[in-house]
């Protein structure tokens, strides 16, 4: 197989016969080259951005435009605290040119390893094209003190970040600034893009918070199954009063769903949150005892077939969140 320069010098070898055996195309050589741009593999080639989640991938890919090719490890629908690693995924973390992480010890169960077996030192944390796209965000229920008997899974802050579109921002940023240092030369476009994302995700935010209050989403008071959704509540101004699941990665025992139960009731909490990777089962059960609405909610883009990107992320969360208040309102 030729190596990438030696196939560079063949190409350009044969254009100089086909120059000389047609007659010049331009005149020299290298006008040659320059017109077949694609000729030049080097510089046509996009930039790897290998990403561990889809909301990560669909920014990457937002900023990144025609300059990279983006793709996520993990599927929105598989829970991210929990992820089986495939040899697939280190052959393509050696050939990444970016590898871009939630963050906050969500991934710690299993991106460590693979970093250490990738054999790509560039993408390690601390090199130049690592990026923990947590950097900056304003993280919520940071602990005073860790200990097992808190739950093992959040130690570093709760890391579904993503789920405040004001922090798409600060992603968006962190992927600009990483994609910079990798292609110092496409600084601009890098740049264009970011700013073009923000102010089409800050005009999105605002129709989004317009909706949350419309829907009766803002000022209530919900339950969800897991900590996905202090910064969904954050940014659309509702309140989670208690989790079915009562710590984190803890299964909920029957004593806690009895109490859960019966202050959701007293509460008069018309919306149970649950997220698409835990058995719905005893949550349905809940919101029927309780009076309440189940809502089974993508926290991810891909994790709902219509969920297809950062935007259609929140649209389907408020649309399906409109129609759960819409039913528990007739009932
Ligand atoms: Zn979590």
């Amino acid at each position: 197989m030729l190596t990438n320069s030696r196939w560079k010098r063949a190409l350009a070898a044969g254009l100089l016969a086909a120059a000389a055996a047609f007659g010049p195309i331009g005149s020299d050589p290298a006008s040659i080259l320059f017109r077949l741009g694609p000729g030049d593999a080097e510089a046509a080639k996009p930039l790897s951005v290998i990403t561990t989640t889809q909301d990560l991938a669909s920014i990457a890919a937002d900023v990144g435009g025609d300059r990279v090719r983006v793709e996520s490890l993990t599927k929105g629908y598989q829970d991210p605290h929990f992820v089986d690693a495939k040899p697939s995924y280190l052959l393509k973390l050696r050939k990444a040119d970016l590898f871009v992480e939630v963050g906050r010890d969500l991934e710690i169960g299993w991106v460590p390893g693979l970093l250490q077996s990738a054999g790509n030192p560039k993408i390690q944390p601390g090199g130049r094209a690592f990026v923990d796209a947590s950097n900056g965000v304003q993280v919520l229920e940071l602990p005073t003190s860790v200990s097992r008997a808190e739950g093992d899974v959040h130690p570093l802050g709760n890391p579904h970040y993503w789920l405040d579109p004001a922090n798409g921002l600060v992603i968006a940023a962190n992927i600009r600034d990483a994609l910079m240092r990798v292609a110092p030369n496409e600084g601009a476009y890098f740049t264009q893009r970011y700013t073009a994302f923000e102010s089409r995700l800050r005009a999105k935010l605002g129709e989004w918070k317009k909706e949350a209050a419309s829907i009766g989403l803002a000022g209530s008071q919900v339950v969800t199954y897991h900590r996905s959704w202090p910064y969904l509540a954050k940014a659309f101004d509702f309140q989670v009063l208690n989790y079915v699941e009562p710590k984190p990665g803890v299964p909920p025992a029957p004593r806690h769903i009895q109490e859960l139960t019966a202050e959701m009731k007293a509460r008069k909490v018309r919306l149970l949150i649950v997220e698409p990777y835990f058995d719905p089962k005893l949550p349905a059960q809940v919101a029927r005892n309780a009076g309440s609405t189940l809502v089974i909610l993508p926290p991810s883009v891909g994790a709902d077939p219509e969920a297809t990107d950062y935007f259609k992320l929140f649209d389907v969360q408020l649309g399906l969140i409109r129609s759960a208040l819409a039913t528990g309102a007739g009932s």
